[in-house]
């Protein structure tokens, strides 16, 4: 069983409206022992103007918060954050010591490493997939994971791995369909992708199962099942488990056909990180 969800937000994230208590309350009532909320933090988010938000929140609000929540509730809450990673030129090394900043405070739980965006755009809009295949976009996006992950090998986790996947549209097709979505062929990019895993496997950094690729209609969770059957052969047993809920409803999203789906490809344990630290729990 799993027991906590580790990946989700609050109205601390620009683009989730759900109150911590709302989350924490559905929580409780789904039977979890544990949440952490992990609220975005993308410094430089390139296109505040095209949404209105900044995808930033202020930490000590955001934890002095959870304090209080974690005394109405029945279930352990830690304090996370969501950071989105860039590997643009000039962005890169100022966004990397921003976060290095921020996350010397002693009360941190877990760090959730992300890949948001690429060459200074958000790939959530049509603009970002004229102009290359979905193919190459797919593998550009894998490079800068990996030149992410090798700059910042600090977080604990790496996030929603093929996320690309869930905006993929055809250059020229209609902006409104994720018609490149069937474009993802398992075994593409593996040369990259298992240069990521080794990476992420030789520096104690977890790989995240994010279940909101099945809310978001992919058919799959985040990474595909080949993706974590790489890991699994390579040896990698470090995982952390989340639903990237936005809404209360999304709490512990299929966590249990994900449950049996980890234990068939030969995974025994997951972890929670507690003050940066793998705690381990059985499937
Ligand atoms: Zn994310
Ligand atoms: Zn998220």
């Amino acid at each position: 069983m799993i027991l906590y969800d580790c990946h989700m937000h609050s109205d601390f994230s620009s683009d989730c409206k759900a109150l911590m208590e709302e989350q924490a309350a559905s929580a409780a009532e789904k039977g979890l022992k544990g949440i952490c909320f992990t609220d975005h933090m993308d410094l430089e988010y390139p296109n505040t103007k095209e949404f209105g938000m900044d995808f930033l929140f202020d930490m000590d609000e955001d934890y002095s918060r959870i304090d209080k929540v974690r005394k109405e509730y029945g279930i352990r809450i830690g304090k996370g954050i969501e950071i989105g990673l860039r590997n643009e030129q000039g962005v890169s090394e100022r966004v990397t010591n921003g976060y290095k900043e921020l996350l010397k405070r002693d009360d941190i739980d877990f760090v959730v490493g992300a890949t948001h965006c690429l060459d200074m755009i958000d790939p959530y809009l049509a603009d970002y997939w004229q102009g290359m295949s979905v193919k190459d976009s797919l593998r550009r996006y894998f490079i800068a994971i990996l030149e992410n992950v090798r700059n910042n090998p600090y977080i604990d986790t790496l996030a929603h791995i093929d996320y690309l996947v869930r905006y993929a549209r055809i250059p020229g097709g209609d902006p409104d369909k994720y018609d490149g979505r069937d474009l993802y062929i398992d075994g593409e990019n593996g040369d990259i992708i298992d240069e990521i895993l080794r990476f992420i496997k030789e520096n104690g950094i977890a790989l995240e199962i994010n279940t909101a690729g099945l809310k978001y209609g992919l058919g799959y969770a985040h990474p595909k099942d080949w993706i974590l059957k790489r890991y699994r052969d390579m040896g990698g047993e470090l995982i952390t488990i989340g639903s990237d809920a936005h809404k209360p409803e999304h709490v512990a999203y299929a966590f249990k056909e994900t449950v049996e789906k980890l234990v068939a490809l030969g995974f025994k344990e997951y972890a929670v990180f507690e003050k940066r630290k793998p705690v381990f729990y059985k499937l």
